[in-house]
């Protein structure tokens, strides 16, 4: 199995290169389009020889390296075949249109040696080195490089590795709006969220009062928009980020696998404003924090599971038995009485789903956190 990671690092990067290939790609572009035939279905017929003709076209006063207009080429292709996609189901936009300003650069126009990163841009005569040994944030235990990305301002190193993920334990995570209560090493943990919907929140009143604003300045507003939209995800993800590197080094330590519950794609058509802006904040943590620790995790060779989360809250983990709500948060089985809380509940059947019915670790959690029957659980925060 293979382990990814990326990181963006800046970079001067060769303004004369980036335009070019800009250029190229549109070229690129109008000649290939040309090529697709739509009766009823559209179709690419674009034939070996079609393409050597374009390739010398554009080859044409190219000085930077010959690559660079090979990957134009491909990328404009896969460009254009995912149009035909589109344009098949009827959903095409009028044509496609080359927006960014990205430079793919694949592993031929690159060699990495001794920490450093040497990118052709002038056949033998002109690079971009970038020492990655200054960026000790990236780790230097990968066996290879991916293709990397470029913009005028920035690279997109990816990280290679080839893992066997296996573990000796389990650990489950329940990810909700306010926190996330998980299960590691028969202990239950929970881990405050509260700061994050705070910054969801904030935001989220920021952009409806520029709303209102948006008739009377429109650009004006549509830069506000853009602005606190970028600073939330930031801050939100950097959040995440430092959540999901913890958890993982914690795992790491203890050879622990993850468990998570599958999600799914939730309808919050009907709510009113204030539940489906719940719902989505909810859903939004959940799916950034298991990419994000599903990749940390498999960096390390750990594995991480899903199980399907159907009933997860209602049942019993005990008894089986099904669960009706006591007091706010607070469940209680109908069948043999124990008390516990919503998320401990959830996070304890993900735990049992995901491991097969380990009773006697569920005994030991139980008992481990003073939690018996009758008894109200205290899982503080
Ligand atoms: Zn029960």
């Amino acid at each position: 199995m293979e382990a990814v990671k990326s990181y963006r690092i800046q970079v001067e990067a060769p303004k004369d290169l980036i335009e070019e290939y800009f250029k190229v790609k549109q070229r690129a572009l109008e000649a290939i389009f040309s090529h697709v035939k739509i009766s009823k279905k559209a179709h690419l017929s674009l034939s070996r020889e079609d393409r050597r003709k374009l390739r010398d076209e554009l080859l044409k006063n190219w000085r930077f390296s010959k690559h660079y207009v090979d990957s134009a080429i491909n990328s404009v292709i896969g460009l254009v075949k995912s149009w035909i996609t589109l344009h098949n189901r009827g959903r095409a936009e009028s044509k496609p249109e080359i927006t960014k300003r990205t430079v793919y650069i694949k592993s031929t126009l690159f060699s990495f040696r001794d920490g450093i990163l040497k990118i052709s841009i002038e056949p033998n005569k002109r690079y971009l080195e970038v020492d990655l040994r200054r960026y000790d944030w990236i780790p230097s235990d990968f066996d290879r490089l991916g293709g990397l990305l470029m913009t005028e301002k920035e690279l997109t190193i990816t990280v290679k590795k080839n893992v066997e993920p296996k573990a000796d334990k389990w650990a489950s995570f329940d990810v909700n709006l306010t926190n996330i209560t998980a299960i590691i090493d028969s202990k239950i943990r929970c881990y405050d969220l509260r700061e994050l919907y705070h910054i969801h929140r904030v935001c989220e009143d920021k952009r409806r009062r520029i709303q209102r604003l948006s008739r009377l300045k429109p650009e004006t507003s549509k830069r506000l928009l853009e602005k606190y939209s970028r600073r939330e995800k930031n801050r939100a993800k950097d959040f995440m980020h430092k959540l999901t590197t913890s958890i993982a080094e914690e795992l790491k330590e203890k050879n622990c696998g993850a468990i998570m519950e599958r999600l799914k794609n939730i309808k919050y058509r009907i709510l009113n404003h204030s539940k489906k802006m719940n719902r989505k904040l909810s859903k939004w943590n959940a799916r950034t924090f298991q990419f994000m620790l599903e990749y940390k995790l498999l960096w390390n060779g750990l594995p991480v599971k899903y199980v399907n989360p159907k009933n997860s809250s209602k049942t019993c983990p005990l008894c089986s038995g099904s669960m009706a709500s006591y007091l706010g948060r607070i469940m209680k089985c109908e069948e043999c009485n124990i008390i516990l809380d919503r998320d401990v509940v959830v996070v304890l059947n993900l735990q049992m789903r995901g491991e097969g019915f380990p009773q006697r670790a569920l005994d030991e959690i139980i008992e481990g956190e003073g939690l018996s029957r009758n008894e109200t659980s205290s899982i503080s925060t």
